[in-house]
């Protein structure tokens, strides 16, 4: 066998061990190597396992000082792309204000979106890079980023192009989403704007690939299940993905949709309960939770634990977003999902990569093995629970993606 690179010096290679969704008590089976190797050619793993059984050739080598190593790991939901702050918002609420003063004092999500809809496509594209960066250095080799802070198709197609432009521009791997989010306050116009979505936006996205899936925040204050299936319906007869953000605060339905038209994954559920849990495990949706949201926000957390016993298969993402959750650490996400949503450490690294990477149409991710792309993290320790366990610093040293270093 020969390698471009063989690298050892490895006290820990872990990772989640075979394809396809890990559900249950599944989350918790990891593989673990000790003294372990890694063999990479053209970018991609050719070999992995004890360094004692290294038998092939390669070119270079490279000593990472006996640190442990773990799959690079998947944000599966973000809304990265944004222009303005909520700083304001944020002093008025912690001072007391509710978020109906907040919005009749012109915050709140409605004044990111008329931030948004001033700036150009490469004004977004600029003002999100140092999130994109400060996602990667935390440990997110592969990142989806949203739309949805449009109010019209052209300023949502901006923020299509401005994630196109922001891919180009970092190490990354970006996978857009067009996010069908609030609708506009008058009923005249939501019946239009939804027309508008189904008729121009959707297929000019799907036609350009501008966007990989579909996601519709179904909510009593933003999109009822039913306009919520017109929209998922036209997505999927163009051949993309659907994803929803649901039960964030009430069940109305959006998740029995979700999981009927067979949705890459349902975001939030911090208002999931009792039966709810048990229907993940009869579908291949993830379950995908957002801790920092419960941090920042002080709302009721999704419940992990009861999740991960029903069966569910769940991924764990950052949502940044300036509104409702300003983290930029998918390895924190992952140590919020432990102390808030009662993940164990091993469950808590397979939903940022095995299941992460499903929730995201991208099955071929999260997973250390031969052939998969040589995409992983260097932590600062030699046990890889450090990981999850870190508050406050980066527990990861060294990002590698396509077996090379992209961030120290
Ligand atoms: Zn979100």
């Amino acid at each position: 066998m020969n390698a471009d690179l063989l690298i050892t010096g490895i006290s820990q290679l872990v990772t989640a061990d075979g394809p396809g969704l890990k559900r249950g008590p599944a989350m918790r089976d990891l593989k673990i190597v000790e003294n372990a190797a890694i063999a990479c050619t053209a970018g991609k793993l050719l070999w992995l396992g004890p360094r004692s059984e290294w038998a092939g050739k390669a070119e270079r080598t490279c000593d990472l000082g006996n640190r442990a190593v773990v799959p690079g790991l998947i944000d599966p939901h973000t809304h990265a792309v944004w222009a303005g702050d909520r700083l304001a918002d944020f002093e008025a609420r912690t001072s007391g204000a509710t978020y109906e003063q907040i919005l009749a004092a012109g915050g709140g999500i409605r004044s990111t979106i008329r931030a948004t809809a001033l700036a150009s496509r490469e004004e977004l594209a600029e003002q999100a890079q140092p999130r994109i960066d400060a996602l990667l250095r935390s440990g997110a080799t592969t990142i989806e980023v949203k739309s949805g802070y449009g109010f019209t198709v052209e300023a949502e197609l901006r923020m299509l192009e401005a994630i196109q432009s922001l891919a180009a521009r970092t190490r990354a791997t970006l996978i857009p989403t067009l996010l069908i989010h609030i609708p506009p306050a008058d009923l005249a116009n939501r019946k239009s704007y939804l027309d508008q979505v189904c008729s121009e936006l959707i297929p000019e996205a799907a036609q350009r690939k501008l966007a990989t899936s579909v996601d519709i925040f179904v909510e009593k204050e933003a999109w009822h299940p039913k306009e919520a299936r017109v929209v998922l319906e036209a997505a999927l007869k163009r051949g993309l993905a659907i994803k929803l953000h649901t039960e964030q605060f009430h069940r109305i339905g959006g998740l029995e949709l979700g999981l009927q038209l067979g949705a890459l994954s349902c975001d939030h559920l911090e208002a999931c309960k009792d039966a709810q849990f048990g229907a993940f495990a009869r579908s291949n949706t993830v379950a995908t939770i957002l801790p920092g949201v419960s941090l920042h926000l002080g709302i009721p957390t999704a419940h992990g634990r009861q999740l991960v016993d029903a069966f569910a298969a769940i991924a764990v993402g950052t949502d940044l977003n300036p509104g409702s959750s300003p983290l930029y650490s998918m390895s924190s996400a992952l140590a919020l999902a432990v102390r808030l949503n009662g993940l164990t450490a091993p469950e808590a690294l397979v939903a940022g990569t095995a299941n992460a990477a499903c929730a995201v149409g991208r099955s071929d991710l999260g997973r250390l093995e031969a052939a998969a792309p040589a995409d992983f993290l260097v932590l600062q320790g030699r046990d890889w629970r450090e990981l999850v366990y870190t508050l406050g610093a980066n527990p990861v040293r060294e990002v590698w993606k396509a077996a090379e270093r992209v961030a120290a």
